[in-house]
């Protein structure tokens, strides 16, 4: 495994296992076959509603938890100081464990300001090692990477060869913050795994457009977390630190950038809107 070292010395995993869309009822089986697979970085929500089955997981996988690496994120019900003061132990409880390596305000909706400060609090108190955001989109990054005492030591972004985050990266090594992708392969859309370039840049090393994707982004600098309920698929996806792309194969992966989202945009005033529908 690689790993990269965050703003305040605390190393993370590049690859890991994300269970968004996870059911309750399937995610300790996933979560222990990527755990066996060799996954240590497990990302989960609040929102995900499958802490519980992330927790039950860690607790019986044997590996001990100091090696395992626990993301999770406040959702924009649990927004402002308060109640998310509350939630980070409601997390800790779920995930039955007395820290969290990573905790991200999930969406930049309603006081995330307060949800930061309550954030702050528990990474001085030791319940979270290291403190973050997600969706937070270069204008809103900068506005709270200038206001706040402790800065995001990664933003979790939508990142994939569509959407390869180009703006927002130059803004997050300015301030000195580790990107880290959701949806590396776009959930799918776009036709991904059919992309003939990929497709074709993969051939080369005798690697599926998965593991190609994934090359790509972590030879990129990027935290990646890939989701599949399937164990071969996990395995796939973990099998990609024995070759490397060429600077010829990164630049074609490089032009495939549309700069656009896949799904949403945070610019979108109904997007936000739909989101602000979870605060009320
Ligand atoms: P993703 O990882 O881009 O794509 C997952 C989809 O790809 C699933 O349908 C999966 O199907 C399929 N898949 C996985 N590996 C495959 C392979 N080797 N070959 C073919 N198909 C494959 O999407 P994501 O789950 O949205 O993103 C990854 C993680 O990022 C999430 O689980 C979550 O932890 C995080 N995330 C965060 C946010 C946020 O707002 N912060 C938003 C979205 C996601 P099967 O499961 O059927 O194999």
């Amino acid at each position: 495994m690689e790993y990269v070292t965050l703003n305040n010395g605390v190393k993370m995993p590049i690859l890991g296992y994300g269970v968004y869309q996870v059911t309750p009822e399937e995610c300790e089986r996933c979560v222990l076959d990527a755990i066996q697979t060799g996954y240590r970085l497990i990302d989960t929500a609040q929102a995900y509603y499958n802490e519980e089955g992330v927790g039950a997981a860690i607790s019986k996988c044997g590996v001990p938890r100091e090696e395992l690496f626990l993301t999770t994120k406040i959702w924009i019900s649990n927004a402002g100081y308060e109640k998310a003061k509350a939630s980070i132990d409601e997390s800790l409880r779920k995930l039955k464990t007395d820290y969290i390596d990573l905790m991200l305000i999930h969406q930049p909706i309603g006081d995330y300001y307060g949800t930061y400060r309550a954030m702050e609090e528990a990474y001085a108190a030791g319940k979270l090692r290291a403190i973050g955001v997600s969706n937070f989109y270069p204008d809103r990054f900068v506005d709270l990477s200038n206001f706040v005492k402790v800065q995001p030591a990664v933003n979790q972004v939508e990142t994939h060869p569509f959407q390869q985050q180009k703006l927002a990266r130059k803004y997050m090594e300015k301030y000195g913050t580790q990107i880290e992708s959701w949806g590396p392969f776009a959930e799918g859309r776009k036709e991904i795994f059919h992309n003939p370039t990929i497709q074709a840049v993969g051939e080369k090393y005798g690697k599926t457009v998965a593991q190609t994707i994934l090359r790509f982004l972590i030879q990129s600098g990027v935290v990646v977390i890939p989701k599949s309920t399937h164990k071969e698929r996990m395995a796939e996806n973990f099998n990609v630190f024995d070759f490397a792309l060429s600077e010829e194969d990164m630049h074609t992966m490089q032009a495939l950038d549309e700069s656009e989202s896949a799904f949403f945009s945070h610019y979108d005033p109904e997007t936000v809107e739909f989101l602000v529908s979870f605060g009320k």
